[in-house]
Order: C-alpha cells, then structure tokens, then sequence
C-alpha cells in the first residue's frame, strides 16, 4: 500500500470514527488511523516525497453532502478553515505544533 493510499484509508476511518460518536470504537478508529498517518509519514520520509497544497484532492465516502459547507471543519489547534477534500491540508492540521497555512 502507498503513502496515499494508506492516508486515504486513515481519512476514511475518521469519518466513521466522527459518525461513531464518543466511545471506544471511536477510540479504536482515531488510533488506528492516527498509525496508519504516521506509517503513510514514515514511507513519504524515506521516499523524499513533497505534496504540495493542492495537488491531492480527497473524494468523500458515501458522496457529496447537500450543504457545501459540510466539507469545511475548523481545526481545533490553529482555528483555520481546513477543506477536508484537500489532503495535503489535512495532513498538515493533523501534525502537533502546526501553524495555519497562507492563504492563497
Ligand atoms: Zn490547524
């Protein structure tokens, strides 16, 4: 499995662990993809690979939601706007002590 594959995997398993609700499935399913996230980092260190912003565009499980803003969260650490089909973007609010991205 490729570095994106497997973080495309860890996304699909934040959006079921979202849909889960507070407990230990959600738990199981954040550690597991938190694992595979830093896997998929792992792989990317030893291929000297760089995404830029932009480039990897997530496609939702399930399909588009009715409202266009439901492909927009806050993050939590910086309080940026993250569009959650922007893979390299969500990565980058995942990793501890990030600053917001510039905005275009
Ligand atoms: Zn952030």
């Amino acid at each position: 499995m490729k570095p994106n594959e497997m973080r495309r995997l860890a996304l699909k398993l934040l959006e079921e662990a979202d849909q889960e609700g507070s407990g230990p499935e959600e738990l199981s399913l954040l550690v597991t993809a938190e694992q595979i996230l830093i896997a998929a980092d792992a792989f990317d260190e030893m291929a000297i690979v760089e995404i830029k912003p932009g480039t990897i565009i997530g496609e939702r499980v399930g399909g588009d939601p009715a409202d266009e803003a439901e492909h927009y969260q806050v993050c939590p650490a910086c309080g940026q706007t993250v569009d959650m089909r922007d893979l390299d973007a969500v990565l980058h609010h995942e990793r501890e002590g990030h600053e917001p991205l510039p905005s275009n």
